[in-house]
Order: C-alpha cells, then sequence, then structure tokens
C-alpha cells in the first residue's frame, strides 16, 4: 500500500486527512508526524481556553483512539527535520528516517516576533512574562503565569491580539494592548469601523494605545514594563506578542522545495516542481497568497485530497476571504473592501462609536464588494451569500443594512469535517 507522511498533526493536516479517508479509506498507509505531544485540538478555540470558558478536553477534535481506529500512526512530540526528496524520505528528531510515496507538508504558521529590545534572553528564548498564543502549551503557559500577576501588555491589535487581551482579563489581569496602526484590526477594517471597535475594546476595560511601537522590553530577570517609541514605560509582568504569524516554511527551505512566504503550491496544492509532495494550511503558498483563515485551509484540503485520490481535475483557485471573529467579545464580520476605492463606488455606512455598532457595505457595478459589520452582526449570513455568489442586491442599497433578519447570526459557519 502507498505510504502517506503528513508533516502537521495540526487544522489543515489532519482536515486533509479527514478529506482522504472520506474519499479512499483504504488506499494508504497514513503516518502523522506533529511535534506538540498532543492529539489534534481545535486551535480557534485556545483562546476560550485562555479566558477559562472551555476546557482542554472540549477543544480535542481527534482524541489518540481516533488514530488507531482509522489505522492512522500518530508520532506526536516529533519533530520533521528535513525532507529527502530524491529518497522519498523524511528526516525525523531523535527517530528512524520515514518513507513515504506521498508526503503533505502541513507545518501552520509561527508568530512573528518584533525585533524589541529585552524580548529575548541569551540562549534561553523568551525573556521570562514573554508569551506567543499559538499552542495549547502556550496557553497553559500563560494561564499558569498569569495567576500570579497583575499587568499585562499584548502587543498586535489584531483579532489575535484582542482574543489574548481579553483571555487574559478573565484571570483579573490589567491589560493595555498595543498596536502600530492608527486603528484596531487595520487589516480587516476600515478607520471608522476600527475607531468603533476600540470604543467597544475600552467600554470593557481593555486600554488601547495606537500608532504605538514598542522598543524595548524592560525587567532584568523578569518582565517589569514596556518601553514605548516615545518615551513612555507601560509597566507590566507579562507581554504577549501577537504581533502576525508567518508561514513555518523552514524546513520545507531547508529541504530544496520552492518557498517565496510559503512553500509555493499549483492549483492542485502540489509543491512547485514536485511530484509527490503537497503542502496545505497556513504554510501554503498559492498564487502568491498565504490563507490562515479556516474556511481556505478547508477548501485546500479538500482538493489536496481530490487529488491524491485520482481526481485528476480538481483545482484550487484561491479563496474569498471573510473574517469572523468574537474579538475581546465583539463580534466582528469583515468581507472585501472595507472602504470606498473608486469614485463610482456606492457606500452605505451606519457607525456609533457611541452605541459601539458600525455596519457598512461597498458596491461597484451592482455586486457587493465589502462588507464590515462591528458589534452588530445581524445579517451576516444573507451578506456572505452576496459577497461571496455575487447575487442581485436591492435597488435600495441601505435595505442590506437596515433589512436584516433580528436574530443574530452565528459568528462561525466553518463547515464540519466530513466522517
Ligand atoms: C488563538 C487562535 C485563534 C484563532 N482564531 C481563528 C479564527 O477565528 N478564524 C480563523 O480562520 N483562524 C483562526 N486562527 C488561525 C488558525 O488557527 C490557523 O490559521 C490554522 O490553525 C492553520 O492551520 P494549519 O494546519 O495550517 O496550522 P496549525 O494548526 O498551526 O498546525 C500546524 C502543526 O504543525 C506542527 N509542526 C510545524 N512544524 C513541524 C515539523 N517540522 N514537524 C512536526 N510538526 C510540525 C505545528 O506545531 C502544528 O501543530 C486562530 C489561531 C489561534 C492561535
Amino acid at each position: 500500500m502507498p505510504r502517506l507522511v503528513v508533516i502537521g498533526n495540526g487544522m489543515a493536516g489532519i482536515r486533509t486527512v479527514e478529506e482522504i479517508l472520506a474519499r479512499d479509506g483504504e488506499g494508504f498507509e497514513i503516518t502523522v508526524v506533529g511535534d506538540e505531544p498532543h492529539g489534534n485540538y481545535d486551535r480557534l478555540a485556545l483562546s476560550r481556553v485562555l479566558s477559562g470558558a472551555a476546557e482542554e478536553s472540549d477543544i480535542l477534535l481527534n482524541g489518540l483512539p481516533w488514530y488507531a481506529e482509522h489505522g492512522i500512526t500518530l508520532l506526536s512530540g516529533v519533530r520533521a527535520k528535513r525532507i529527502d526528496r530524491f529518497a522519498h524520505r523524511v528526516r525525523l528528531d531523535g527517530r528512524e528516517p520515514l518513507r513515504y510515496d506521498k508526503l503533505v507538508i502541513a507545518t501552520g504558521g509561527v508568530p512573528f516576533i518584533p525585533d524589541i529590545a529585552g524580548m529575548r534572553v541569551a540562549d534561553r528564548g523568551f525573556h521570562q512574562g514573554v508569551f506567543t498564543l499559538r499552542t495549547l502549551d502556550d496557553t497553559r503557559n500563560m494561564i499558569r503565569y498569569a495567576r500570579g500577576h497583575q499587568r499585562a501588555v499584548v502587543i498586535g491589535g489584531g483579532p489575535l491580539g484582542l482574543e489574548a487581551a481579553r483571555g487574559l482579563q478573565n484571570h483579573g489581569l490589567d491589560i493595555t494592548v498595543v498596536h502600530g496602526a492608527t486603528h484596531l484590526m487595520d487589516q480587516q477594517l476600515g478607520a471608522r469601523a476600527g475607531l468603533v471597535l476600540k470604543h467597544r475594546i475600552a467600554g470593557l476595560g481593555i486600554g488601547v494605545e495606537l500608532g504605538a511601537r514598542p522598543v524595548a522590553v524592560l525587567g532584568r530577570r523578569r518582565v517589569m514594563a514596556v518601553r514605548l517609541a516615545d518615551g513612555r514605560d507601560l509597566p507590566c509582568d507579562m507581554v504577549v506578542v501577537a504581533a502576525g504569524v508567518r508561514p513555518d516554511s523552514a524546513m520545507a527551505r531547508a529541504s530544496g522545495l520552492v518557498v517565496q512566504r510559503g512553500v509555493v503550491v499549483d492549483d492542485r496544492m502540489r509543491a512547485a516542481g514536485e511530484r509527490d509532495i503537497y503542502a496545505v494550511g497556513a504554510c501554503a503558498e498559492h498564487r502568491g497568497q498565504v490563507y490562515g483563515a479556516l474556511a481556505a485551509l478547508w477548501e485546500q484540503a479538500g482538493v489536496l485530497a481530490d487529488h491524491i485520490t485520482g481526481a485528476a481535475s480538481a483545482a484550487y483557485h484561491g479563496s474569498r476571504i471573510v473574517t469572523r471573529v468574537s474579538a475581546a467579545g465583539v463580534d466582528v464580520v469583515a468581507m472585501g473592501v472595507a472602504e470606498p476605492e473608486w469614485p463610482e463606488d456606492e457606500y452605505v455606512v451606519t457607525s456609533s462609536p457611541r452605541l459601539g455598532v458600525h455596519r457598512s457595505v461597498v458596491v461597484r457595478d451592482g455586486r457587493l464588494i465589502g462588507a464590515t459589520l462591528v458589534g452588530d452582526i445581524r445579517g451576516a449570513a444573507a451578506l456572505v451569500e452576496a459577497f461571496d455568489q455575487g447575487l442581485p442586491l436591492p435597488e435600495d442599497r441601505a435595505d442590506l443594512l437596515f433589512d436584516a433578519p433580528a436574530a443574530p447570526d452565528a459568528v462561525s459557519d466553518v463547515p464540519k469535517a466530513p466522517r
């Protein structure tokens, strides 16, 4: 039986395995290599574990029995060091190499760590009190450290930073979010929506410093403060770095694969120039684009599974991204452009920092090309449908915002895995 090796026991890697099993359960002898010492869990739900809203056991997607049931060998807590493309082997840390016929790289992303003095201690990694939020172990460590401390600075005012802020606030810490741009979630929101979000977040008692650049983490034995470029010091016991994510493609690059930002793949999710190696998820770069959103990863996993099980015509053409997050408890849905770009674009907006609600749509040539909902996401599902499918719009564009159904739409509509 052909051997399939998957590097990465995360969201995209295991989704791909599930998709393959759903098509051709008997077709491969499957081995999954994952450097985290756990089964497969819902990474998105880590913020709920951090805030105390969920237990670790609640977020487990596939425990160890699932692998055994499907005849999958899981090497957990094992790191893949290098791919020997010519010998079809994966070299592992402290183990015999693994032979593969087909290989899937699903190594995800790693936190981007800005160059800030004092963040790291020579030979010891992060300074005591500095954290990132990517893994279950990160989350456990943050919770443990938060218990004995009072103040945290979160570097980064994107969705992850805001989730970390709210999560730590639930442990009784005073939180300040430091963000370099002039409004929160600037990658997803326009300035007005960002202002509304800031009011909501500030209303929760979370401090927000915008246009602020941390230049140093202070403290000799442990973190004592974060110094900003304007000379102010923000006293704190903890620093959480949530300044973005980069594809984890170092191992692929060292193995000679084509890597730009991520592992470059074609429309079949096959690594550039390779016959038997695929990449999927946050480590993959397709047509110059790296996707972190789960919906995109699911689409990629489906195409990869189709192709690897013999559907030669399967193709991935990229994803239209809709951001749905609960940013520190404030519901946000954003898609397409945030604000009008051309003079002919139609723009309908209602935005009230006082009420903490922003709702806007951008229409071009009769099509919805962008929508932003903050604090009131009623009607989100209909907007997503119009955006995704280019549906005809009401003549009065305001109906898109004000004709929404009364019941709030769910924030997450991530499709369930095939079983
Ligand atoms: C707290 C949090 C909240 C999030 N919320 C959202 C959200 O609301 N919506 C959304 O769309 N996305 C969200 N994301 C992002 C989403 O979780 C990621 O985009 C997604 O997990 C990427 O899936 P992946 O399989 O590519 O990578 P991962 O899930 O990160 O899995 C990669 C796995 O591979 C392992 N690995 C890496 N290198 C090696 C190696 N050499 N050998 C062995 N194993 C290796 C990693 O340790 C990891 O376990 C969130 C992320 C976090 C951390």
